[in-house]
Formats: C-alpha cells, structure tokens, sequence
C-alpha cells in the first residue's frame, strides 16, 4: 500500500517510501510539497472536493473512492482510502492507495465467464425446449392409437394386455417430457407462476391417484396423515413437485415398504413431509440430489428409471414460494423430505 499524511491544505506530512518512490518525490523535499504537487491534474479537483467534504463531515471518515488512471501508458484502477484524524488540535488526513488493477481484471473475466455460461445455460434449456415439444406431438398420436386400438380389440385379451404395457410407457414417457419441459422453463424464468387458493389435501389426492398403479406395482402402502390446509400457491407446481417426490418415494422403497405423507400446519408455514422406508441416501450424497441431471447411482437407474431433474425441479418450486426444503436420509432406512411453504405467499 501507499500511504499519504497530509494537512488541510495539502501540505505533506508524511509519506511512505512506496509512495514517494511511485510519485518520485525525495525524501528532503516532503515537507515543502504538497498532494496537489503530483495528484494527476485530472483528479486534482475532485480529491480537492473530497477531501474537504470529508473536512466537514459531509462524507463519513474513512471514505473510499475509486480511481482509474493511466500509468505508464496501462489503465490502472487505485482505490483510495481516505480519513481524517485529530493532530495536534488540528484535522489532518491520511490517505492508503491500493492498485487493485488485476483484481478489476480477474473481475472483468469472471463476468465475462459468467456472461457465456448464462448464455450457453440459456442455449441448454432453449433445446431442451425445442425436443421436448417435438416429442410430445408423435408421442401423443401414438397414446390415441393405442387407445382407439384397446376399444376396438375388445374380444382379444392378450393384445389388450399388450396395449396397457404400451400405454403406461407411453405415460411416463410424457411424464419424462413435461419434466423436461417444466425444468427448462424454470431455468430461464419463463415459467410465469399463477397462485390461487387451495386446499393441499386436495392435491395430495390428486397425486396418490395419479400414481396408483405405480403404488401397487411397487407393493408399497401409502399412509396419509394430511389435515386440509387452505394456502396461496402455483398448484400445477405444488402438484408436480409432490408427484417427483412421491415417485422417488415409491421408486427407492423396499418391496413391501411404506411411505408417508404429512401436511400441517406450523405457525405461519404449510410443512409437507414425504417418508419412506427405501434404501436412504449416504451422507455424502446428500447435498447433491437436488443439482439437475444428478443421481445418486447411475447404474442403478436401470433398475430404477429416472432422468434426475426431478428434485431440481422439486428445490425450484419450493424457492417460487420462497419455502424451505430438507431432507434427512439414513442407509438401508428411509429418507425424509420436508418442505415448509409460507401460507399467505
Ligand atoms: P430421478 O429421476 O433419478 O429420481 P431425482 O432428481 O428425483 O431424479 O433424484 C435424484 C437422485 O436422488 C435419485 O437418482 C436418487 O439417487 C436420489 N433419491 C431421490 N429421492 C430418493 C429417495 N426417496 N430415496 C433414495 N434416494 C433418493
């Protein structure tokens, strides 16, 4: 740093070796300059003005100024640290300058960097978009066949049985597709929230109904312990958050397992939990199942089926309606999401 003492009016007092060696000032001749000697004359004044507003309290002491000049034919951005003192029954200033020049350009950088990854992220979901709408139109003709098809072979068991295969497919590949949707909206802020008034038991049913099949395929028992709570909120989002987590539930559950779901109210707060008794998630997993397109066990998605975007759409949700989500997960036991909604939001 360079450090400056001065009067009122200028004169020096003191100064630093660095300082005296950046402004070439000898040693001898400090007492008899002052700053206004080898201030660039551009900024004379306006340190002038500064200094004295500092003078008569009209700015705080320390204040901080920013200067860009050029230095040796190179922009060079100096922060300038100001403050009065008491001297010698007199008002003297004391000045530090720090070149921060590479610390603005590291900056300049970062934005820049952060400047392409928006628009590279923007790029992302703009494609996402794109395919995902593109999916839906054949998949959609496909579902009326394949449902037009199921009335007509009426007498013939066994393809009626094909074509409920064909059909759940075809459901959860629609389901993959408003995902898909959903979280590219939510990405670049698109999606535009619509909060209306609700029961959430209402929705709750909505959603164990959805996933019935899945529910029963899986052998798992859902219990309900929901009281009907009245709140503002985008229920197509509140819907679909809980359908992410309410598959998840059933998805990494034990054959046989159970899976609770909780709605209350707390203070000012709707808090919803889902429990399950599946297979947990280890610590040091944790913090990570909520990043888009992560998943615990890859592998095991075979297994399971997933894209994992689901709890990235789940965090999203929960922060339209400024809420808060956990989660509490142990091996071998079960995890627990809990997501606290304000009511009036
Ligand atoms: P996916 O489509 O894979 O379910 P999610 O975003 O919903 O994607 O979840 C991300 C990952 O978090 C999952 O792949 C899984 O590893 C883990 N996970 C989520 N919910 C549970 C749960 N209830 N029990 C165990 N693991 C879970």
């Amino acid at each position: 740093d360079y450090v400056i003492i001065y009067k009122k009016d200028g004169r020096l007092l003191n100064i630093n070796k660095r300082a005296r060696e950046l402004f070439s000032i000898e040693e001898k001749d400090i007492k008899k300059l002052s700053i206004y000697d080898f201030l660039p004359e551009k900024y004379r004044r306006i340190a002038k003005e500064r200094m004295e507003k500092i003078l008569k309290d009209e700015l705080p002491s320390p204040s901080e100024f920013l200067y860009e000049i050029f230095w040796k034919g190179k922009k060079r951005y100096v922060l300038v640290n100001t403050s009065r003192l008491k001297y010698e029954g007199d008002s003297i200033l004391i000045s530090t300058l720090k070149d921060i020049t590479e610390l603005k350009e590291k900056e300049k950088e970062l934005r820049i960097m952060y400047r392409n990854l928006k628009s590279l992220d923007f790029l992302k979901s703009c494609i996402i978009n794109n395919v995902s709408h593109e999916l839906k139109t054949p998949i959609t003709v496909i579902k009326g066949i394949v449902e037009e098809l199921y009335d007509e072979l009426e007498d013939k068991e066994e393809y009626r049985e094909l074509l409920i295969i064909a059909n759940r497919n075809i459901k959860r590949l629609l389901e993959i597709i408003d995902d898909l949707l959903i979280i590219a909206k939510l990405a670049r802020g698109d999606y535009k929230a619509v909060f209306d008034v609700f029961h959430i038991d209402t929705v709750i049913e909505e959603v164990i109904n959805e996933k019935k099949d899945f529910i029963r395929s899986k052998n798992v028992e859902v219990i309900k312990e929901v009281e009907s709570v009245p709140i503002v909120a985008d229920k197509v989002l509140i819907k679909h958050a809980l359908l992410n987590l309410l598959d998840n539930a059933i998805k990494f559950n034990k054959d046989g397992g159970k899976v609770f779901i909780r709605a209350f109210k707390e203070g000012k707060s709707l808090v919803l939990e889902i429990e399950d008794t599946g297979i947990g998630i280890s610590e040091e997993k944790i913090d990570r199942i909520f990043e888009p397109f992560y998943q615990v066990d890859p592998s095991m998605q075979r297994k399971f089926g997933g894209t994992g975007i689901g709890l990235a759409i789940v965090k999203r949700v929960v922060e339209i309606h400024n809420g808060k989500i956990s989660v509490v997960s142990k091996v071998g036991v079960g995890t627990k999401f809990r997501i606290e909604i304000p009511l009036g939001s």
